[in-house]
C-alpha cells in the first residue's frame, strides 16, 4: 500500500485569496480568529486516525497562536511554511520574496522549536513566470516546496510543469508537485482542497486509489482549517463563483477528512518523500594546512 501525504496549509478563513478583495489585510487584525478552534479540531481527527501530517503555516498565524504551533510539533506534525501573510509569490519581486520565506522560516522555527524545510506558496503560485522563486527558496535554507499545481484554472497552475518530483533550475530543491491525474488527456485536479467538497466522496477516492495504483505514485491531499467550519461568518457582497468556491458542502469536509484517513495510508511529507530529500552527503574532509 502506497503511503500519501496529508498536508494542511494552516490560514483563517479571511485570508484565503478568493476572498481578498472583500477582506483586505489591514482589517485582519481586527476579525476573531477561528484557526485555533479548527486546527485542534483537525489535530483530533488526525489524533484518532494515528496519522501525522504536514501543517504548511502562515508566519502571521505563528506569531499571534504560538500554544497551536508547539500542539502541533507536540504532536509529531511536520511544521512547514506558507510564507509569512498569504502574499502570492508571483505577486512580489524577488528581494520581497526571499523576505517573506526568510521571516515565516525564521519565526517557525524559533516557536516551533524544529528546523522548518518545506514551503508551499499561496494559492499554489509558483509557475512559469517566477521560477526565480526556486532559487530564493534555496537561499533561504529550504529543502522542498510544495507550490506548483500541473493545471488550468483561473487563479492558479502550470498546466506543462512535471506531475511527479522535480528539481527546478536543476538546483538543490525538490518541487513536489500538487497531485493530478490524467482524464481524456488532460491534467485534473487530484490533491484536495474545493473539489474534495465538490466531487462526491467515492469519486475522489476512486482517482487518488488510481494514482496509487496505475502510477505507484504518492497522492499530496491538502485541506485547510476553514473548510471544516461550516459555522464561520458568511463574508458578504462576493461574487457568486467566489461564494460557490469558499462554501459549497463545509460540512462534509470533517466526516469526508475521516474517511480518507481510513481508506489511505498517510504520513508527513518529509517522511514519504524522505528518498527524494536525504541530506547530500558532507563534503570530504579535506586537511587544512596549518591546523
Ligand atoms: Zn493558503
Amino acid at each position: 500500500m502506497i503511503t500519501n501525504a496529508m498536508t494542511i496549509d494552516v490560514e483563517d478563513y479571511f485570508q484565503v485569496q478568493n476572498l481578498a478583495a472583500q477582506v483586505p489585510r489591514a482589517s485582519w487584525d481586527g476579525i476573531a480568529p477561528r484557526v485555533e478552534a479548527n486546527t485542534d479540531r483537525i489535530l483530533a481527527q488526525f489524533d484518532r486516525a494515528g496519522v501525522q501530517a504536514t501543517f504548511f503555516t502562515l508566519g502571521w498565524i505563528a506569531q499571534r497562536h504560538p500554544a497551536l504551533i508547539r500542539r502541533i510539533v507536540a504532536a509529531g506534525h511536520e511544521l512547514a511554511s506558507h510564507g509569512w501573510e498569504h502574499i502570492r509569490a508571483d505577486a512580489q519581486t524577488p528581494g520581497e520574496f526571499a523576505a517573506d520565506i526568510s521571516r515565516a522560516r525564521a519565526t517557525l522555527e524559533d516557536i516551533g522549536g524544529v528546523p522548518v524545510s518545506g514551503y508551499r506558496a499561496a494559492t499554489f503560485s509558483i509557475g512559469a513566470r517566477n521560477q526565480w522563486a526556486f532559487d530564493e527558496l534555496v537561499r533561504a535554507g529550504y529543502r522542498y516546496s510544495s507550490s506548483v499545481y500541473p493545471v488550468r484554472h483561473d487563479l492558479y497552475g502550470m498546466p506543462d510543469a512535471p506531475r511527479t518530483p522535480f528539481r527546478p533550475n536543476g538546483g538543490a530543491l525538490w518541487e513536489l508537485p500538487m497531485t493530478t491525474v490524467r482524464l481524456a488527456g488532460q491534467n485534473f485536479p487530484c490533491s484536495g482542497g474545493g473539489y474534495f467538497r465538490l466531487l462526491p466522496y467515492a469519486a475522489f477516492r476512486r482517482l487518488l486509489a488510481r494514482l496509487n495504483d496505475s502510477e505507484g505514485q504518492p497522492g499530496i491531499f491538502y485541506t485547510h482549517p476553514w473548510e471544516i467550519d461550516p459555522g464561520q461568518p458568511r463574508v458578504a457582497g462576493l461574487p457568486r463563483l467566489a461564494r460557490f468556491r469558499h462554501y459549497v458542502n463545509l460540512h462534509r469536509t470533517a466526516p469526508r477528512l475521516d474517511a480518507l484517513l481510513r481508506d489511505f495510508a498517510w504520513d508527513r511529507m518529509d517522511r514519504v518523500f524522505a528518498d527524494l530529500l536525504v541530506p547530500a552527503p558532507a563534503p570530504a574532509k579535506t586537511a587544512v594546512a596549518g591546523a
